[in-house]
């Protein structure tokens, strides 16, 4: 009964960070808390910014925004706040000073969300300009859609319920439950490398968390980045556990072909790394878990498209 009411209260607070209809018998959880909006920088808008070699760059100037790919459920990264519509997270902030340094006012960026299975095409049909969203930069993907960063470098880890004590690290999955995005880096791994674990998947993570709240999964892996935001929300139920056994260097998605955007989004990263938008937009944002900016990784200006 105990643990009922405890799952039922962190199903509760999660709620809007999920935005999956939890019926519980009690309300009132403290509300998430997210992004303190008095601190997030303000980028400055590149005046008279031009790049008529790129494609994606002209259509947005015409219509007069960028249309972004992003996450909506992954907290201090990409949150969509379900009463206003807004996003907010780190990678949001990269959205938006990308936006600003296109020479596009950030507050005009029109986000989507786009789960990790569908970032590929979303990018191949002209879904969306850019994608940031928690978006590994590796060889396979690269043969799909271009890469700019990275920005930021992740690595992969496990989440388990804070009763949870015989799992340490990917070697103890053998025989229990493990839940992934579809489409994902992790999910691959654990596919690859742990075949004794019992692999299950889903669109999103939160629905992983969901069902480890709930005891239908023992373990939930993906970016320690991801992992430490759910874990911060209920710190009584869920823990990461063990060391990062992979690295994820995060870049933002481009059409392939588009080389002359993913420069431009290169050299934006670069100027805005180097003026401290970054670092306050981390400070503002991911900073909030706990962990205290690191610096960021080398930009890859890769050649070919
Ligand atoms: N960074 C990993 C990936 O790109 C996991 C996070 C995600 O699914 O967005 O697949």
């Amino acid at each position: 009964m105990i643990r009922t009411s405890r799952v039922c209260r962190t199903l509760a607070a999660l709620t809007a960070l999920i935005a999956t209809a939890v019926a519980c018998g009690k309300e009132g959880s403290p509300p998430t808390k997210g992004p303190a909006a008095g601190k997030l920088p303000n980028y400055q808008v590149t005046q008279g910014f031009q790049l008529p070699s790129s494609a994606t760059w002209k259509r947005a100037e015409k219509r007069g925004y960028f249309t972004v790919g992003a996450k909506e459920d992954q907290p201090y990264l990409g949150e969509k706040d379900p009463a206003s519509g807004a996003y907010s997270g780190f990678d949001i902030e990269i959205a938006k000073m990308m936006s600003a340094s296109l020479g596009l006012a950030p507050q005009t960026v029109h986000f989507r969300t786009i789960a990790s299975a569908n970032r590929e095409t979303a990018l191949q049909n002209g879904q969306i300009d850019y994608y940031v969203g928690t978006y590994t930069i590796n060889d396979l993907r690269k043969k799909l859609v271009g890469f700019a960063g990275p920005y930021y470098m992740a690595g992969q880890s496990l989440l388990v319920r804070s009763d949870e004590n015989d799992i340490h690290g990917p070697q103890d999955l053998a025989g229990r439950t493990v839940c992934s995005a579809a489409g994902s880096t992790p999910y691959q791994r654990i596919k690859a490398d742990y075949p004794k674990a019992k692999l299950v998947s889903y669109d999103t993570y939160s629905v992983c968390v969901d069902n480890l709240l709930t005891y239908q999964v023992d373990a939930v892996t993906t970016d320690d980045a991801i992992l430490i935001g759910y874990a911060a929300k209920v710190p009584d139920e869920l823990k990461v556990v063990g060391k990062p056994f992979s690295e994820e260097p995060y870049g933002i998605g481009v059409p392939r072909g588009d080389s002359a955007l993913r420069f431009a989004l290169d050299d934006a990263l670069e100027a805005r790394e180097k003026n401290g938008d970054w670092k306050k937009a981390y400070e503002a944002t991911l900073g909030l878990s706990g962990v205290p900016a690191p610096t960021p990784p080398k930009i890859d200006r890769y050649q070919g498209s």
